[in-house]
């Protein structure tokens, strides 16, 4: 069996020696930018001061999937923790300084990120989503950019909470536009709404139940129609 070398540049993943550039970028944050080698090495993460490079701002995982669903883009380096289910974005230092968005954290001077080595592209642990720039890694995205995401996602997840999504009683699908249509009357004082989606509205010409006449026992019913 071999020993393993102390400090070995084959020890980083496929990928590695082209991600150098943007893990030298990256490593000259630190104080000691061999220090940072020596940690990609034993752990594929470094503990890298903000505030120098670059901020990070971190976001719950929850809106930046919203964002993506709602095709939103991230358009610079991000890492994701799984360990705790948050995103960083890495912005411009003193980012810190003029952030204003309650759903994200900037993180500044003071603060440390473990940063996963530029070749370090999926699980587990942090690791990158969107890699810094091979070529430019000094690159990164606007805070501005970064908060338009955010609000983009927090848009998404307030839209899927005000409009839960309901079975349509005619199709059996799920629907994320329900539409109420009648009422459903309990025996023991249950009961609730009958839904539908726009689609058997149309189909079926059902009223909504907000336009039945007042003396409405909540049973659907079909809009008048010519045909
Ligand atoms: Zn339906």
């Amino acid at each position: 069996m071999e020993a393993h070398d102390a400090v070995d540049r084959t020890a980083f993943p496929a990928g590695a020696r082209t991600a150098e550039p943007s893990a030298a970028w990256l490593a000259a944050a630190a104080d000691d930018p061999a220090q940072a080698y020596t940690e990609w090495g034993e752990r594929g993460v470094a503990l890298l001061p903000l505030g120098r490079r670059f901020d990070a701002v971190r976001i719950p995982e929850v809106l930046v999937r919203a964002a993506l669903r709602a095709h939103g883009t991230v358009d610079g380096p991000m890492v994701l923790d799984p360990g705790n289910g948050m995103y960083y974005a890495l912005v411009p230092p003193q980012s810190t300084e003029t952030w204003a968005c309650a759903f994200g954290a900037c993180l500044g001077r003071g603060a440390h990120l473990g940063v996963p080595h530029p070749s370090r592209l999926g699980p587990p642990g942090a690791h990158w989503v969107v890699p810094p720039c091979a070529h430019e890694p000094s690159v990164l995205a606007t805070a501005r950019i970064v908060r338009e995401l955010i609000e983009l996602g927090r848009r998404e997840v307030e839209g899927a909470a005000a409009v839960p999504r309901e079975q349509c009683g005619w199709c059996k699908e799920e629907t994320g536009r329900p539409v109420k249509v009648g009422l459903i009357h309990g025996g023991s004082g249950g009961g609730g709404d009958v839904h539908a989606c726009p689609g058997c509205v149309a189909a079926h010409r059902l009223m909504a139940l907000a336009d039945h006449p007042a003396d409405s026992d909540g049973t659907p019913r079909r809009v008048p129609g010519r045909s």
